[in-house]
């Protein structure tokens, strides 16, 4: 446990959970002067965001696994590139293995992309420029929002009143084309999207295994067409449309270098030590219990745990209103996704890659035939099912970074979608390595060295992600990224500006606007909100 000299019971700000929002909100706390404790319940620090030793000397990224919104600002503000992170864009930035045996790129450079579509389809190469240009207009409109509250939907205060008038100025000079537009992409779904505007089933499927990720729904639900907007906004220190980066030393790194920032700026950390209990009095958040009983006090805090363990865990019910509660237990979890991590004596062949490819270039495999595969593989989920044709997204992050695997072994950490948290028959602790086994055949079919070269294999199912990452009901995104649950209605109506029923607890997590990923913008939001509110003296007569 990493503690101060003497254990200090009395702080300004508690933050309970160490995830990447935890620490970045405590981060900016810490710069506006406030004493901040962070409260882990793990014995590192990440939440989702952490590199682990899966095998002697073999590091992986196991649960997140690839970079590509966290917040330039907050890259800039914490000055997280002097405390270690280094992030190398992907290129291929996706690379489909598809089933008869092609590899096919999507390169990061716009111009090179284009080449590669063209040699499938002349018009979709075209097709997909106008998009491109399409969408990277529209997110740059969103962009702005990424990094504030959403506008009060009940607005009768001045302040209520000034938020909807700055999202009005926002939009002033889009085109009626461009709403249209916007509220396609919103609301529409992937699959739809791409039979209407593409001819080659190969680029479809290279669009698809774009999008799409961690979220409830086959490409044919409606909605599903938003991932292609919010994958669009910038990220990487450069501020990148569309990046996507490896991040050296694995995921990890981003953790380690926010929570190095804190503690640079005063913040405190301890690891195991999780929260049993939020403490209240008269409304209002005094301080945490631990489980050990110990009690700490804090003139503010914040939770950087999912809504539903937050709301229904860690605080008596008698002290929500009903309705909120009713709100909170609603929330759509149910995580559809898995991870599997392998260490492997040997690099994986995937069956098709161009022998010019380099190392790095070898590293992302995308395993989704089709829209329709991925459409059956979330319908045999949706009801219960393990389906036995699944997708995986495989990462050999030792190509991109040699250090995470002692020389000639390999690191290989696989997403795979769709499964249900809830099975229909048995237990997911029956089940396990049957998932391991199904995801592993369909790697056998793409790169047939991997079943035999594999040394360990870590399977996290939907209910590892709950009991291991403290994530409710396994969801990677603390709640799903549906419209309904986005935005001014993230986590439930009325509380989207991150304070809560309770005066002075603040939600810092995926589970507040703008949602799950690595992006640090939930945590850096909170606490500015934290800072204005503090500013105004809001919580001169706490606890502390
Ligand atoms: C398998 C998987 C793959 C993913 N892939 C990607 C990806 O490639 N790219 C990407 O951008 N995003 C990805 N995501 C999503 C992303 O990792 C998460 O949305 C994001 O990291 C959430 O961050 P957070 O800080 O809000 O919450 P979390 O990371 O969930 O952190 C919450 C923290 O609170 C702690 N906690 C909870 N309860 C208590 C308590 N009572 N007391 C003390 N501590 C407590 C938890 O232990 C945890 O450390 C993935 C997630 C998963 C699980």
């Amino acid at each position: 446990m990493i503690m101060s000299a003497v254990t200090r019971q009395n702080y300004d700000a508690i933050v309970v959970g160490g995830g990447h929002n935890g620490l970045t909100a405590a981060a900016y706390l810490a710069r506006g002067g406030l004493s901040t404790l962070v409260l882990e319940r793990r014995e590192i620090v990440g939440g989702c965001c952490v590199t682990e030793e899966i095998a002697p000397g073999c590091r992986a990224s196991t649960t997140s696994y690839i970079a590509s919104m966290l917040r330039p600002e907050v890259i800039s503000d914490l000055r997280l590139g002097e405390h270690g992170l280094r992030m190398v864009p992907c290129d291929p930035a996706i690379q489909v293995a598809f089933s008869d045996a092609r590899v096919v790129p999507w390169w990061a450079n716009r111009e090179r992309a284009v080449e590669e579509f063209r040699r499938h389809s002349v018009k979709d190469a075209e097709t997909f420029v106008r998009v491109d240009d399409q969408l990277k207009k529209l997110a740059r409109y969103l962009q702005p929002f990424f990094l504030e509250p959403p506008p009060e939907i009940d607005a009768k205060s001045f302040y209520g009143w000034n938020d909807l008038f700055r999202v009005g100025k926002r939009f002033r000079s889009i085109s009626s084309q461009e709403i249209a537009q916007l509220v396609s992409f919103l609301t529409g779904s992937l699959g739809e999207f791409l039979d209407r505007n593409y001819e080659s089933e190969t680029i479809k499927t290279m669009i698809l295994a774009n999008n799409v990720y961690g979220k409830h729904g086959g490409p044919y639900q409606p909605g599903t067409a938003l991932g292609m907007l919010f994958h669009l906004l910038s990220g990487g220190e450069h501020q990148l449309q569309g990046f996507y980066g490896h991040v050296m030393g694995g995921m990890g790194a981003i953790s380690e270098a926010l929570a190095a920032a804190g503690r640079k700026l005063g913040v405190e950390i301890r690891t195991l030590s999780p929260v049993a209990q939020i403490q209240t009095r008269d409304g209002r958040a005094t301080g945490v219990v631990l489980e050990d009983g110990t009690e700490i006090q804090g003139k503010i805090v914040f939770s950087n745990a999912d809504p539903k363990r937050t709301f229904l865990k860690m605080l008596p019910e008698r002290e929500l209103p009903e309705d909120f509660v009713r709100a909170v237990r609603g929330i759509k979890m149910a995580g559809p996704c898995a991870k599997v991590n392998l260490a492997l004596s040997e690099e994986p062949r995937f069956t098709g890659t161009p022998p010019s490819h380099t190392p790095f270039e070898r590293t992302f495999y995308t395993i989704v035939p089709s829209l329709e595969y991925a459409e059956r593989c979330y319908d045999t989920a949706k009801f219960g099912d393990i389906p036995e044709e699944l997708w995986v997204d495989c990462v050999i992050a030792s190509n991109a970074d040699d250090s995470l695997a002692p020389q000639g072994t390999h690191i290989m950490t696989c997403f795979v979608q769709y499964v249900p948290y809830q099975l229909r028959a048995g237990t997911w602790d029956e089940n396990r390595e049957l998932l391991g086994d199904r995801a592993l055949r369909k790697i056998g079919e793409h790169a047939p060295n991997v079943p035999g070269s594999v040394i360990a294999r870590q399977v996290l199912t939907p209910l590892d992600l709950e009991r291991t990452y403290g994530l409710t009901e396994g969801n990677i995104f603390h709640g799903d990224l549906s419209l309904e649950q986005l935005f001014f209605v993230r986590p439930v109506p009325g509380w989207s500006q991150y304070r809560t029923p309770i005066d002075g607890l603040y939600l810092c997590g995926a589970g507040a606007h703008p949602g799950g990923g690595v992006t640090g913008a939930p945590g850096h939001n909170a606490a500015h909100q934290a800072l204005r509110d503090w500013k105004k003296g809001r919580f001169k007569a706490g606890a502390a």
